[in-house]
C-alpha cells in the first residue's frame, strides 16, 4: 500500500520512495543533555518511534542514527549565549560530562518507559569531534567557509540559495538584524562551524586551529554522514528546528558534498500545556516523573499523544491525561474480552479493518483517524480471538503494550476521593459516601462496596 509522508522540504505529502529497496535510513535530531526532558520534548521522540514503527509496518528494514548534544548547543539555536553543558556545570557544580552521563542516562530511561523503539545507533556529539574537524576542513576547502578572530563560520552569501526549508527571506532578516555580536561576521544567515576556545572554556579539543570546540549543527552533518552516508532517506525534528538548525545542516551539506542530505525532512508540532507555552516562570515544565507521581504511567502519555497528529499542535491538560489513562485501561480489557473469546469472524471483516488502518497510518501517520479504527475493532459485541489477534497486530504500530497484565494504578485525586469515601463510611456519613461514589462514577469509576471494603473499577 502506498505511504504516503509530509516532507517540509516541498510542503506536501508524497509518496515515500527509498533510496535503497526496503531500507530506510533515517537521522534524528536528539537531546541536548543538560537537564531532564520534559513532556513537549517527548512528544518530539515519540513523532520519531511513530515513523519507525509504520515504516517497519511497512515492511522496510531501519537504520536509523540519533545523536545526543553533548557539547556546543548555545542557548540561543543561532551562535548567542553560553553553552547549555557549562551553564548547567556551573548550576550543579559539576564537570560537563558527569552532566552529560546522568541526564542521558535519564533520557533513555524515559525513552524506554515511553515503549520507543530505540535507533540502531545512538551517537554522542563528543565522540566525533575528528568527524566534525573533517567535515569543517572539507567545507572551508570548498570555499564554503571563513575565519574571523574567533571562529569559522559557514558563508552562507555562497549557496544558490539559504533557506530552502522554511523559505526565509533573507533580505527580510538582513532588515530586521540586530547588531551582529561578531562584527567580522558577513552576512546575518552565516553561523559558526568551529569555534576558537577562550582560556577558561572547559570543552575543547585540540584541532587544526588550536584548541577549539564545535558550533552546535556541524554534528548532525558530520554523525548522519558517517552512519547513513552522504544521501539519506528522511531527517527528523520538531518544528523549532526547522529555520536555524535544519538550515543549517543543509547548508553544511551543501557545502560539503553539494546537495541536500535528506530526501524528506519531517517535523513534530510543539505541545503546549493548558493552551500556552511551556515555561519555567509559568511552573508547568512537566517531566515523566512528575507524571508518574501523580499516578500516570509513561504509556497513558503515549496514548494520550495518538489524540493529535503530529503535525498539529497538541494541548496537555491533567484531564485530558486522565482521559488517556482511562481509554487505554479499556482497550486493555477490550483485548482481554476478545482474547477469551469464542466466536468466529469472517475473515474479510477482518482484511478490511486492516485496510482501514493500512490506509490511515500510511496517510502521513493519520493516528488519531487510526485509533478511530482500533476503537471499532475493541468494541466490537462479537469477541473473538481474531479480533484479539487484529488488535496486537495493531500494537506494533500503537507500542502501547495491550496484552501486558492490567494493575489500575488510580491517579492520586481519585486516590484521595476514595480516601475521603472511606472516612465518610467510617463515621456512617451515608449522605457524603453516595455523593462521593456519584463523583467517583462522573470521573469513570465504579465503586462496589463488598465485606472486604471497596472495590474501584473502571466503568
Ligand atoms: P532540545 O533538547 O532542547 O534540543 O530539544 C529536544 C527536542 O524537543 C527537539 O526536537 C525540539 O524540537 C523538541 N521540543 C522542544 N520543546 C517542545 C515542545 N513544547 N513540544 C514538542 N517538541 C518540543
Ligand atoms: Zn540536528
Amino acid at each position: 500500500m502506498e505511504l504516503k509522508l509530509y516532507n517540509t522540504l516541498t510542503r506536501q505529502k508524497e509518496e515515500f520512495k527509498s533510496i535503497d529497496k526496503n531500507r530506510v535510513r533515517m537521522y534524528s535530531c536528539g537531546p541536548t543533555v543538560y537537564y531532564f526532558a520534559h513532556i513537549g520534548n517527548l512528544r518530539a521522540y515519540l513523532f520519531m518511534d511513530n515513523l519507525r514503527r509504520v515504516l517497519k509496518y511497512n515492511g522496510y528494514e531501519v537504520l536509523h542514527a540519533m545523536n545526543i548534544t553533548d557539547v556546543g548547543h548555545l542557548e540561543s539555536d543561532a551562535d548567542e549565549g553560553e553553552d547549555k553543558m557549562l551553564k548547567a556545570a556551573r548550576r550543579e557544580n559539576k564537570d560537563p560530562y558527569e552532566i552529560a552521563k546522568f541526564y542521558t542516562e535519564r533520557f533513555l530511561t524515559d525513552l524506554e518507559k515511553l515503549n520507543i523503539d530505540m535507533p540502531e545507533i545512538i551517537c554522542k556529539a563528543t565522540d566525533h569531534i575528528k568527524e566534525m574537524e573533517e567535515y569543517v576542513q572539507k567545507i572551508i576547502e570548498n570555499g564554503y567557509a571563513y575565519e574571523t578572530k574567533d571562529t569559522i563560520y559557514f558563508d552562507t552569501s555562497k549557496l544558490d540559495k539559504y533557506g530552502i526549508l522554511s523559505n526565509i527571506n533573507v533580505d527580510e532578516q538582513k532588515a530586521g538584524a540586530r547588531v551582529e555580536f561578531d562584527t567580522e561576521k558577513k552576512n546575518v544567515t552565516d553561523f559558526a562551524l568551529w569555534i576558537k576556545a577562550p582560556e577558561n572554556h572547559i570543552m575543547k579539543w585540540d584541532t587544526f586551529w588550536g584548541k577549539c570546540y564545535p558550533g552546535w549543527h556541524i554534528e548532525c552533518s558530520a554523525m548522519s554522514r558517517k552512519y547513513l552516508g552522504e544521501l539519506f532517506d528522511i531527517h527528523t525534528g520538531g518544528i523549532d528546528h526547522i529555520p536555524i538548525h535544519h538550515e543549517n545542516e543543509i547548508a553544511q551539506s551543501k557545502g560539503y558534498s553539494g546537495h541536500i542530505p535528506a530526501n524528506w525532512w519531517m517535523h513534530c508540532e510543539f505541545l503546549l500545556i493548558d493552551g500556552g507555552k511551556m515555561s519555567k516562570s509559568l511552573n508547568n515544565v512537566y517531566t515523566l516523573s512528575d507524571l508518574e507521581e501523580k499516578g500516570f504511567t509513561a504509556l497513558d502519555y503515549r496514548m494520550f499523544n495518538f489524540t493529535s497528529h503530529y503535525r498539529n499542535k497538541l494541548n496537555f491538560t491533567w484531564k485530558s491525561l486522565e482521559a488517556a489513562k482511562i481509554a487505554l485501561s479499556r482497550l486493555k480489557e477490550a483485548y482481554r474480552k476478545h482474547a477469551s473469546g469464542q466466536e468466529k469472524v469472517d475473515s474479510q471483516v477482518i482484511e478490511e479493518y486492516k485496510r482501514k488502518f493500512n490506509e490511515a497510518i500510511n496517510d502521513d501517520l493519520n493516528m488519531p483517524l487510526a485509533m478511530g479504527i482500533v476503537w471499532e475493532v475493541a468494541k466490537n459485541q462479537t469477541k473473538s480471538k481474531q479480533f484479539a489477534e487484529l488488535l496486537l497486530k495493531f500494537d506494533e504500530v500503537l507500542g502501547l503494550k495491550i496484552d501486558s497484565e492490567e494493575k489500575i494504578e488510580l491517579p492520586s485525586e481519585i486516590k484521595q476521593l476514595v480516601e475521603e469515601r472511606k472516612n465518610a463510611r467510617a463515621n456512617k456519613d451515608w449522605k457524603k459516601s453516595d455523593e462521593l461514589r456519584d463523583i467517583l462514577s462522573e470521573k469513570g469509576y465504579i465503586v462496589k462496596d463488598t465485606k472486604d471494603g471497596m472495590e474501584i473499577n473502571l466503568k
